[in-house]
């Protein structure tokens, strides 16, 4: 069975990976011949609007998916009409989009952040009125790991926010004080089974994941329910297939959700030690319609992502408990170029873990 992945970064050589032990054959697409998917499963390289490109992609593949939620989606439209394309293109317009995205979230009745359109200088007067300082200007398209971002924190810094990301559609967003950060992982399969992992806390530095704790400490029962049943409303809205990673703001015991991707997730990284059944697996029996597998954590997690430089592995592998993946790619500055696991049954074991670890990275 041929699953046919858009992107080859380290979210495609992860699912290559967790199709192995099914007999599932992913096959990348990736405009960089280096891509690291590249080193576990056949890579095309090439561009995503070459019609010879996504010929050789769809070639005997039974489904299409993505690893990144910028594929473009007239590529994704057109796929979906020779076989499946999950998650459906719907989703992965609604996700490109701040605006139709949070638009989207709102009209479900899912609280976000309050946001307001701005297409030119007096638009961001107007919505700084509405929603005071400090707030955050963002693009509307293409922004990741905190890119497209700019924080205006006294009313001078307007200016040069406007500077920064001006020509391009945008939305201001009121500052939320948060309590935590926190995401969701649900899965859908195509026979309509659902399934969600339990919600994860999420510590960003510099808008990039730095560290995730899986179960989120102190998760109550209430809170799980809540960001399950505003998960169910975007699956059933969107006719989902896949995983479907859902960040939110903790405020109190609410939850306001800030973006979703369409995809597996950073923030989901854990499950594969840290769950019965990884993401990455879940997902390609999500989009191949198999019975999903059991989603429960097992004992308590803590995901740290390697940015920007390497580890000394051996130093990383001499820790109790550290599992160590690295995706292949040169460590460059802001580049996720592997993650680190612990897991242990015991909060306690793991604090310790965590704090040897700690003497080995600069965390
Ligand atoms: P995003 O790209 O929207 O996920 O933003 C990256 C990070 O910036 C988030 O994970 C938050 O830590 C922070 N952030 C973004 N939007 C807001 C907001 N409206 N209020 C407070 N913090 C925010």
């Amino acid at each position: 069975m041929i699953v046919g992945v858009l992107g080859g970064g380290q979210l495609g050589r992860m699912l290559a990976l967790a199709g192995y032990p099914l007999g599932i054959h992913v096959r990348a697409l990736d405009p960089l011949p280096d891509a690291p998917a590249g080193a576990l499963c056949e890579l095309i390289t090439g561009h995503y609007d070459q019609p010879e490109t996504l010929a050789r992609l769809v070639d005997n593949a039974t489904v299409i998916t993505y690893e990144f939620e910028n594929v473009p989606l007239e590529t994704a439209r057109l796929l979906a009409q020779s076989l499946p394309v999950y998650p459906p293109p719907q989703a992965l317009e609604t996700a490109q989009d701040r605006l139709v995205e949070k638009s989207f979230l709102r009209q479900l009745g899912i609280p976000t952040p309050p946001f307001l359109p701005v297409d030119s200088r007096a638009d961001l007067d107007v919505a700084l009125a509405q929603f005071g300082l400090p707030a955050v200007l963002k693009t509307r398209r293409m922004g990741y790991d905190g890119k497209g971002q700019a924080v205006i924190r006294q009313a001078t810094d307007a200016d040069a926010a406007w500077d920064s990301l001006q020509g391009a559609p945008l939305i201001l967003e009121g500052w939320v004080k948060f309590a935590r950060e926190v995401s969701l992982l649900a899965v859908r399969s195509s026979t309509g089974e659902l399934a969600f992992y339990p919600l994860i806390e999420n510590e960003h530095r510099d808008g990039i994941l730095r560290i995730s704790r899986a179960p989120a400490p102190n998760l109550t029962v209430e809170l799980q329910a809540l960001a399950e049943s505003y998960a169910r409303s975007v699956l059933a809205a969107l006719a989902y297939v896949g995983v479907l990673a859902i960040e939110f703001f903790q405020v109190g015991q609410y939850l306001l959700a800030n973006e979703m991707a369409p995809r597996v997730h950073n923030s989901g990284h854990w499950t594969i030690e840290g769950a019965t059944t990884s993401q990455f697996a879940n997902h390609l029996r999500a989009i191949l319609g198999l019975p999903l597998g059991a989603t429960a954590a097992i004992g308590h997690s803590v995901m740290v992502n390697l940015i920007g430089t390497l580890p000394d592995s051996a130093a990383v592998l001499g820790v109790a408990g550290a599992q160590l993946h690295l995706y292949d790619k040169a460590p460059r500055a802001g580049r996720k170029v592997g993650h680190i696991t612990l897991r242990a049954d015991d909060p306690g074991v793991l604090a310790e873990q965590l704090a040897a670890l700690q003497q080995v990275l600069d965390l």
